[in-house]
């Protein structure tokens, strides 16, 4: 063979193998609290747990602040922190990291500890292509008590949130919009999502419907404190997702949100708001963060507590999800989506005292409508067509090892589809 000709033919090969570059799956939280805001315990102890749980990536989401400046904290505070008994917060820190690594003062005879910056304990726990770790931000906004929480991830820069707006919408807008400022302007990938909307019932289906520079939003949030399932006036998560889906592509001609698991930790040390109820699976050529963050915002995810998919995407006119199995365990995958020419008659309902919303809008049982119910870990869905957008939530009957609301078995939660027309 010719030099030449040999040259040309090895660029080739070394094309189609980048263009085919096998994308893995990869599980990461985005959504963590340490003692930089109101969690209770060291970033590199959180950040020791996820890695040692066999997450591959891990964003330490504190309320309006980056891990980037000197903060001392008094011990007696540290310890204040942890609602649970067992050993001190500062005991745990110092076996698992040592005299050496961790730094106390004296301050007017109390002991000061210096929560260490995101940069300075990056290299002792991050490992690559093993354990990643994304810088972020919960950007915490609201009008008088009704708080609008962002997760900002992939962030440079802290950001102060815009509060106390003319509505929730304005709210949501502005501080939608100064991350995606920051992104456009660094020409980093960030990604938002808008955090526990039922959270002290602070934000309806439309405010989600309506602002358009929101892409993301939480489907599970392992917080207990966060009405997943609503209550008798007010709907979960599962219907607000879908009268805001079906609002966005009738309304807005704009894409269905996607949704992300996350666990909005707070407690370490065995309390209720604890880690590893949710996340989400990530399908990326490399744990990296730029790239998880495309992959995110391609839609190439799934939300998850607990149930793994080995497969999922659409394929030859339908929707396939391999899913794996365990032992002893079923799995029922229900297909909900929103019809064309569905009944889009609504009521207003008189919200319970003390909701920020006086009145809600209900719908009909035909936005979200359940469309077939499969059994079985080998699952193949064939829309008609006639869906505005269809998704899947897979439901386990293994009981959540640790649970944020009554009865809760593990599930998994795919992206709508059918939409792009
Ligand atoms: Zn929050
Ligand atoms: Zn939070």
């Amino acid at each position: 063979m010719r030099p030449a000709i040999a040259s040309i033919l090895a660029l080739l090969l070394v094309h189609a193998a980048s263009a085919e570059e096998p994308k893995k799956w990869f599980k990461g939280n985005t959504h963590t609290h340490s003692l930089w805001s109101d969690g209770n315990d060291f970033p590199e102890m959180i950040t020791d747990w996820y890695k040692k749980k066999g997450y591959d990536f891990l964003a330490i989401s504190d309320h309006n602040v980056l891990q980037a400046k000197e903060v001392w904290m008094a011990v007696p505070a540290v310890e204040k922190r942890r609602k649970a008994l067992g050993k001190p917060t500062m005991e745990k820190y110092l076996a698992r990291f040592g005299n050496e690594w961790v730094t106390t003062r004296d301050k007017d005879g109390v002991t000061e500890v210096r929560l260490k910056k995101l940069e300075e304990y990056r290299p002792l726990l991050e490992e690559p292509g093993k354990f990643l770790i994304v810088q972020a931000e919960e950007v915490s906004a609201g009008i008088g008590k009704q708080p609008i929480h962002l997760g900002a991830v992939n962030l440079r820069e802290e950001i102060k949130p815009i509060k106390d707006l003319a509505n929730a919408q304005e709210v949501m807008r502005a501080n939608f919009k100064m991350v995606n400022e920051q992104s456009e302007r660094l020409g980093i990938p960030m990604f938002t999502h808008l955090n526990h909307p039922n959270f002290r019932w602070a934000l309806k289906a439309e405010d989600m419907a309506g602002v358009l520079e929101e892409n993301f939003w939480e489907i599970y949030n392992g917080h207990p404190g966060i009405n997943y399932l609503g209550d008798e006036t007010r709907v979960g998560h599962e219907k607000l997702w879908d009268i805001a889906n079906t609002l966005r592509i009738t309304q807005f001609k704009a894409p269905p949100l996607y949704g992300v698991g996350t666990d909005d930790s707070h407690h370490y040390h065995g309390e209720e708001s604890s880690p590893g109820r949710g996340w989400v699976m990530v399908h990326a050529t490399k744990l990296d963060a730029n790239e998880i963050v495309k992959a995110i915002k391609a839609g190439d995810f799934y939300a998850s507590s607990g149930v793994v998919l080995e497969d999922v995407g659409f394929t030859d006119g339908a929707l396939r999800l391999r899913i794996k199995a365990e032992p002893g365990v079923t799995y029922k995958t229900v297909i909900r989506g929103t019809l064309e020419g569905f009944d889009a008659t609504t009521r207003e309902q008189k919200s319970p005292e003390g909701d920020p919303n006086p009145t809600r809008l209900l719908y009909t049982d035909d936005v979200g409508k359940t469309l077939a119910t499969l059994e079985g870990t080998e699952v193949t869905w064939k829309p008609t067509g006639k869906e505005l957008y269809f998704r899947a939530t897979v439901v386990s009957s293994k009981p959540h090892p640790n649970p944020s609301f009554k009865d809760q078995t593990e599930m998994a939660w795919v992206q709508p589809m059918g939409w792009k027309k």
